[in-house]
């Protein structure tokens, strides 16, 4: 949280940033959070607070409509309150904000890779059952389980309905949260919960594997047969509704997750964006390599190509197990971390190419002004939110390929000072 109020800009950049400012509107985020950070001596009369209560009264009517009972539903809302904290991490998504590198520094570390190899260990069975049944390697299913939780070490600390209340009520991800606070609504009428002891991400995600409600209501099974759904006590059944859910999001049993490679001098980076899909061939012929120089892998499938530290970084090929865990979350950072660390608890070798550790993070305000200045240079990166997400980066791509720099998307302070150099010369 505090990175929201620590001045962030590097000097060199203020002066440009100041003169960028001309003409570009103060965003609303910005102005939000200087409020909530107000919320300890908040005035009685907020009308955020007032706009939260009548939200917890109109959405009893959606609720009841959708077939949940009354004590349900005010035994799971009554005395819960908009939470500031909530809205503070919806800006701060590690997956999201820190360098890629730092990322997987963290996620994929040796302690997290010798742990993995202890749990894949003690859980044996159960793994070796899942993956017979559902087709996914158990090196995934512990991955995603120390990526999402430290191996349940760390499920998270709200109240559920809390927090998908302040979702739902306002903001940027109110249709996310309406649909999950229903599906958690469901889930306890469902499976007889109590509503009161339910922990949560801030965003709703909760047990060993993080499963948001919607998920769980689609996917969830009884892993350890005692008959009950049970994602938070039970890594039985965290692991087997995980398995459940990445076997219907179209997990291919037998594939890969995909493969480090080396692109030519010549490449066309714009291509490697992670959306453009080609057959394995066609890469080939465009002189895609693998980077322990074996074969690439002759499997059929369409690949596409991510660098996501720009060219300077390593080089991935992807296949559609990749895009099955950016459904689980949709960071290529969390999916990289997972298919990474993945590989390293089973003993295989982990990414080879070295990352450009020398480039410094964008602050916030950086990477607000990176939005503005792709405006103001008549581009459309999205929402102006502080989050370099992927409009932002097939923006900057077209930015690039028409100023005739390799278009690898990959946002750095060197291209935030041209750009703003050029937003200063074309004047308000
Ligand atoms: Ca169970």
């Amino acid at each position: 949280m505090l990175f929201l109020v620590r001045a962030t800009l590097r000097p060199a950049l203020l002066l440009t940033l100041a003169l960028a400012a001309t003409g570009v509107a103060a965003t609303p985020r910005v102005a939000h959070h200087h409020h909530h950070h107000h919320h300890i001596h908040r005035p009685p009369a907020d009308p955020q607070d007032a706009l939260f209560d009548q939200f917890v009264k109109d959405f009893r009517v959606t609720a009841l409509a959708a077939g949940i009972s009354p004590t349900i539903y005010d035994h799971a809302m009554s005395g819960i309150q908009r939470n500031a904290h909530v809205e503070e991490l919806t800006q701060a998504q590690p997956e999201f904000i820190k360098p890629v590198w730092n990322y997987l520094d963290s996620s994929a570390s040796p302690r997290r890779v010798s742990d993995g190899q202890e749990e894949l260990a003690d859980h044996a069975a159960t793994l070796a059952s899942l993956e017979a049944k559902y087709g996914v390697p158990r090196e995934i299913l512990v991955s995603i389980w120390g990526n999402e939780t430290n191996y349940g070490r760390d499920s998270g600390g709200f109240n559920i309905f809390e927090a998908l209340a302040t979702l739902a009520y306002d903001g940027a991800r109110t249709d996310f949260g309406r649909r999950e606070l229903l599906a958690a609504l469901k889930m306890v009428q469902q499976e007889n919960l109590n509503p009161r002891n339910l922990p949560s991400s801030w965003a709703g995600a909760f047990g060993q594997l993080q499963m948001i409600p919607s998920t769980f209501l689609k996917s969830a099974v009884d892993g350890d047969g005692d008959g009950k759904r049970d994602l938070w006590h039970s890594s039985a059944d965290a692991l087997a509704s995980a398995a459940a859910e990445l076997s219907a999001d179209g997990w291919q049993r037998g594939h890969v997750w995909g493969i480090e490679v080396q692109l030519p001098a010549t490449f066309a980076f714009e291509m490697a964006d992670g959306d453009t899909l080609k057959p394995i061939d066609d890469w080939s012929k465009l002189g895609v390599r693998a980077s322990d120089g074996t074969p690439l892998p002759a499997n059929g499938e369409i690949a596409s190509i991510y660098v996501p530290a720009g060219r300077r970084g390593p080089a991935f090929m992807a296949f559609s197990n990749f895009k099955v865990v950016l459904k689980y979350n949709n960071a290529v950072s969390y999916a990289l971390a997972v298919c990474t660390l993945a590989d390293l608890i089973v003993g295989r070798p982990g990414i080879m190419g070295s990352w450009p550790r020398e480039e410094l993070p964008l602050s916030r305000d950086e990477r607000l002004a990176f939005q503005n200045a792709l405006v103001r240079l008549g581009y459309s990166p999205g929402k102006i939110d502080g989050v370099l997400g992927h409009d932002v980066k097939a923006a900057l791509r077209q930015y690039q390929r028409t100023r005739g720099i390799p278009a690898d998307g990959f946002p750095t302070l060197g291209l935030l000072a041209s750009m703003l150099t050029e937003v200063r010369q074309k004047g308000p």
